[in-house]
Formats: structure tokens, C-alpha cells, sequence
């Protein structure tokens, strides 16, 4: 395993950040396994998307803008970035550790009988062999798994855990033939787009989370969303609040939901479930607001803040905003 390959997961052009902290990692893992960087990126938009990954220290960047990516369900992906592996020789692959992320990295890791590491957030390379560090059940755990010397590794990589720099290597573009066919079973009827124009929770670096302690579905609204705004973060939620119908479950973080590894975690009327703990306690700081001074979130925040959100929460947003003005 000498070179590295970064699978840019990306909607028709439009990727995260976590695309650009794979890549910042790529070259410094590559120039200690003594190979090169690379990008994967095909599908729609794959071109124009290109133009924006050559500029992290990538040696090359291989697309196609092929329009099955936008028709099946990951086989043509999972088809594409074997054959780009096969290409470039002995690699290991990252993946973004997103929802079709650990699909995909996981299918790839039984074409090319690779072992994987999955939500990794270190890397640690030691004679030629690499080591995956992965906080496991929230975090109370650090394990590190080296993958075993074969051909091929893959990493799943946690958004927000390396720092995205640009700085061009000088990355060649080139178009990476389709492998050719066989028929996809799977196909993509219909494309539902949730809180369009949102930032991802998964990358926000500022998260204010609501509970059921906010007592119905306005507060995320009215209460909670100019908070965020004003910090540039998402909005997020307990499983109370979701499962009451309040929002969607797309914004549920904890064991059962989304991780989130934010600078900031705002949890407001919650109470600090060990379900919700596990999805949120690697953040940065944790500023918890609740009514209840012995509420369990107490044990692991930073800072909390004694009271009704209803009066504290647009205090807060008036002091944020007037502060950035
Ligand atoms: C298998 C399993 C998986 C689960 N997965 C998840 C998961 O992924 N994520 C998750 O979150 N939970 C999960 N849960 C549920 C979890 O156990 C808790 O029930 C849930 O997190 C509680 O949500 P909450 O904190 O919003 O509500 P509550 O526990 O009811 O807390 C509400 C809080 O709001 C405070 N409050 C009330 N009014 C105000 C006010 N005006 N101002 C300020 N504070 C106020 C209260 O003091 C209280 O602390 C799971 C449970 C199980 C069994």
C-alpha cells in the first residue's frame, strides 16, 4: 500500500468539506507511505468539481461525468473506483464516513479483499504499516487497528477531524475510462432533497440542539435556527424531539441518530441521555441550557446555563448578533 485515493463524494458538483480535509491528509499519508495522492470523482459535475479539488496537494485527480451515477444506486461508483484502484496500484482508499460512504467502502473492501478501518480520525503510519484511530460508543473508547499489509486498504474518514489546506501539487486531470458494463439492478426513482440550502449537521462546527424540554415543533424555528444563524451552525435535535414529530429525524444525533464533532454544541432542554451523550460528547465545547441544574448533561458540559431557554436562547442570539455587528 504506497499511494493514497480519495473518494470525493459529491451531488452534481457540489461536495463537503470533509472532500478537502480527505484530501489535506492524502498527500501527508502519501509522503510517508512514499507514493502519491489521488481523487476519484465521477458522476455529474465531476469535471467542473475537479477544478476545485486540484487545488489541495493532490498528484492527480481522475474524473467521469458519467450520468448512471445519477441513475443507479452505487454499483456504478463502487465499479468506478475499483477500476481507478486497479489503475493506480497498491493504494489505500479514503471514504468519506457518511451514510453512502460506509455503503460503498464496504463493498469495495470485498471487491478488493481489503481490510478497512471505519470512522477513523488519526492515522498513524509505522514501517509501510497503517493504523486507524477510531473513537468508538461516543468516544469512551479509542481503539487503533492497524490494516492488515495487503494490496488495498480503506479508511471511512469522520467529517470535521483533519484540518482541510489548500496548496496545489500540480494535479493532472485525467478521464477515467467507464468500466465496462454489466447491468445495475438497483436504480434511483426517486431523489428526496431534505433542509436544501442547510448546513450539514455532520460539518457544521457550531450545533444547536433541541429537546423535548422546547415543548413543540416552533421553537426549532423561531427559537433555536436564529441562534444558529447568528453562529453560522445547524440545527439538531434529541430523539424526543424527533420522534414527537417536531423535525425530521435527519437532524437526531445519538446512538440511534447522527454523530456530530462540532467546535460548539449548544444543547437546549436537553437532558443529557447517555443515547444522546454518545452522538455529541467528542465536540469541542458543550454549553448545555436546561431549567434543571442536576439534569444528567450537567456531568459532561462545559457550561451550564440554569434556566428557561425560552428568555435565555434570544438573549443569546440579540448578545451574538450584536456582537458580530
Ligand atoms: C435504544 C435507544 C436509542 C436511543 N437513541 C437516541 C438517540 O439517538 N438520540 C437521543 O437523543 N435519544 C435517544 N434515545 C432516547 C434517550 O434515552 C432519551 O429519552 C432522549 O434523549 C431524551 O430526550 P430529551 O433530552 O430531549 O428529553 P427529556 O429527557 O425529557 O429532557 C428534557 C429536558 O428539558 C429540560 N427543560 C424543560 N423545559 C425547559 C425550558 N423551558 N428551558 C430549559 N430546559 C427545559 C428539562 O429539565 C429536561 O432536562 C434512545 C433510547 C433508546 C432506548
Amino acid at each position: 500500500m504506497k499511494n493514497v485515493i480519495v473518494y470525493v463524494e459529491h451531488r452534481r458538483g457540489e461536495t463537503r468539506k470533509v472532500t478537502f480535509e480527505m484530501a489535506t491528509e492524502a498527500r501527508t499519508l502519501a509522503d510517508a507511505l512514499g507514493g502519491q495522492a489521488h481523487a476519484v470523482i465521477v458522476g455529474p459535475g465531476a469535471t467542473t468539481l475537479a477544478e476545485q479539488v486540484k487545488t489541495y496537494p493532490l498528484n492527480g485527480v481522475y474524473v467521469n461525468d458519467d450520468p448512471d451515477l445519477d441513475t443507479y444506486l452505487l454499483d456504478p461508483a463502487v465499479d468506478y473506483v475499483e477500476a481507478a484502484a486497479r489503475a493506480i496500484g497498491p493504494s489505500l482508499i479514503l471514504i468519506p464516513n457518511t451514510l453512502s460512504g460506509r455503503d460503498l467502502a464496504g463493498r469495495l473492501a470485498a471487491r478488493l479483499g481489503a481490510g478497512i478501518g471505519a470512522d477513523v480520525t488519526e492515522f498513524k503510519i509505522e514501517n509501510g504499516t497503517v493504523a486507524c484511530v477510531s473513537p468508538k460508543m461516543g468516544g469512551a473508547l479509542i481503539t487503533t487497528c492497524a490494516i492488515k499489509p495487503a494490496e488495498y486498504g480503506i479508511a471511512t474518514v469522520r467529517p470535521n477531524a483533519f484540518a482541510a489546506a489548500a496548496g496545489g501539487a500540480g494535479a493532472t486531470m485525467q478521464t477515467l475510462e467507464k468500466p465496462s458494463g454489466k447491468p445495475y439492478a438497483a436504480v434511483i426513482e426517486e431523489d428526496v432533497e431534505e433542509g436544501s440550502g442547510e448546513l450539514a449537521l455532520e460539518e457544521a462546527p457550531v450545533v444547536v440542539a433541541g429537546g423535548r424540554g422546547l415543548g413543540g415543533p416552533e421553537p426549532f424555528d423561531t427559537l433555536l435556527k436564529p441562534l444558529a444563524h447568528a453562529l453560522g451552525g445547524a440545527v439538531g435535535a434529541s430523539r424526543a424531539a424527533a420522534d414527537a414529530g417536531w423535525v425530521p429525524y435527519s437532524l437526531q444525533i445519538g446512538q440511534t441518530g447522527k454523530t456530530v464533532t462540532p467546535n460548539l454544541y449548544i444543547a437546549v432542554g436537553i437532558s443529557g441521555a447517555i443515547q444522546h451523550k454518545v452522538g455529541m460528547r467528542s465536540s469541542g465545547a458543550i454549553v448545555a441550557i436546561n431549567k434543571d441544574a442536576a439534569a444528567a448533561i450537567a456531568e459532561f458540559s462545559d457550561l451550564l446555563v440554569v434556566g428557561d431557554a425560552f428568555k435565555i436562547v434570544p438573549e443569546l442570539t440579540r448578545l451574538v448578533e450584536a456582537a458580530k455587528a
